[in-house]
């Protein structure tokens, strides 16, 4: 990003805050928002906070054409003596540069950003939602701004960051949910984008998610594209299945996207010496281990859920039930472990926190 300075400009009036109590996720937008230009031979520039507003792009840029574009989302949380919190920011940084390879945008600074992104909350410190289970949503992305109808990286580009709060994903306690393996429609395929944050991922997995919600289920499990018989990862999060006591998640393999709770998870299982190991898992394996009582549990990661335990999954016309449908021990535990570092209630023995200084306190 050269040589950041970062020009500010204050909002006028400030929004009012909406109540966090049943607050929907990602409709609600902090007073100011991160923008900075990238421009071919010149790298980025024009880094700002301004009042957050609409932008103006040329009805021609490629974004709108040929969907280049990454994204990233992590949460900023407040502690209970009112500081404020990033998990692993670095980590999102690093994979959005790693996204942005693939689609062939230029790299961020990723220390500038996490600058950029620290001296933006700190303006926003107020809009950290600080009851229990709320956060700060954060969402860094890059678009490309380049107007040109060819086939073509473009050559211009801004990245922006905008805030979110968010609400409890869960109320009343994490409970399971029912998912619905999908034999029809796949996410990813190797050699594909499946490993990149971008957002024709998303946009191929709308129709398989609007099914199984019609049918009921809350989330899809994907299966790899080829023979459809190998697990990939559920809706927007990875899996990992606890069998016979082994914790099993499947191994990156290009079409699956790393996930940052992945691999907290990851590293915490192996500091607690429990049996976790990164492979090809098939559904008949899944469904076997279900039918002879090896099955203990099943659950999903991801920033937005933490962990969601599976309690039921469908594949072929065929029901499943994951611990009668109860919540796995394991589950809580890494749920509670996990969520209490990010908050601030438990040590950080990983060092996978960063606490926002106060600038006051900074200056002094
Ligand atoms: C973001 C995302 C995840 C989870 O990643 P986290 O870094 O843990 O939030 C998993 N799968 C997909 C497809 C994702 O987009």
């Amino acid at each position: 990003m050269g040589n950041m300075q970062i020009n500010i400009t204050k909002c006028l009036e400030k929004k009012a805050k909406p109540a966090t109590e049943g607050i929907a996720f990602g409709r609600n937008f902090t007073d100011h928002m991160f923008i900075a230009d990238y421009t071919e031979g010149q790298g980025w520039h024009d880094h700002r906070i301004v009042p957050y507003q609409p932008i103006s792009l040329d009805p021609s840029a490629i974004i709108f054409h040929y969907g280049q574009t990454v994204f990233e989302g992590l949460k900023a949380y407040k502690s209970e003596d009112g500081t404020v919190r990033l998990f692993r920011p670095e980590e999102n940084f690093r994979r959005m540069n790693e996204s942005c390879d693939r689609l062939c945008m230029p790299a961020i600074d990723e220390e500038q950003a996490l600058e950029a992104l620290k001296a933006l909350i700190e303006m926003e410190r107020d809009w950290v939602p600080s009851a229990e289970g709320t956060s700060l949503y954060i969402r860094p992305y890059m678009i490309a701004t380049e107007p040109h109808l060819g086939v073509a990286p473009s050559l211009e580009y801004k990245f922006m960051i905008v805030l979110s709060p968010v609400g409890s994903y869960y109320k009343g306690g994490v409970a399971p949910v029912k998912i619905l393996v999908e034999n029809e429609y796949v996410r990813a395929v190797a050699g594909g984008t499946g490993a990149a944050k971008t957002a024709g991922n998303y946009a191929a997995s709308l129709k398989a998610q609007q099914v199984a919600e019609g049918m009921g289920y809350a989330q899809v499990l994907w299966l790899d594209g080829v023979e459809k018989k190998y697990i990939e990862e559920v809706g927007s999060m990875n899996v990992f299945f606890k069998i016979g006591g082994e914790v099993i998640t499947p191994a990156l393999n290009g079409s699956i996207l790393g996930g940052i709770t992945r691999k907290s998870i990851l590293e915490m299982l192996r500091a607690w010496d429990v049996p976790v190991t990164e492979r090809r898992i098939s559904m008949q394996e899944l469904v076997e281990a279900q039918k002879d009582g090896r099955l203990e549990e099943a659950f999903g990661t991801g920033t937005a859920a933490v962990i969601s335990p599976i309690g039921e999954f469908s594949w072929k016309g065929e029901t499943f039930s994951v611990k009668d449908g109860e919540a796995g021990e394991l589950s809580l535990k890494l749920y509670d472990e996990l969520t209490g570092i990010q908050t601030g209630k438990k040590d950080d023995p990983f060092g996978w926190v960063t606490v926002i200084e106060e600038k006051a306190t900074v200056k002094q």
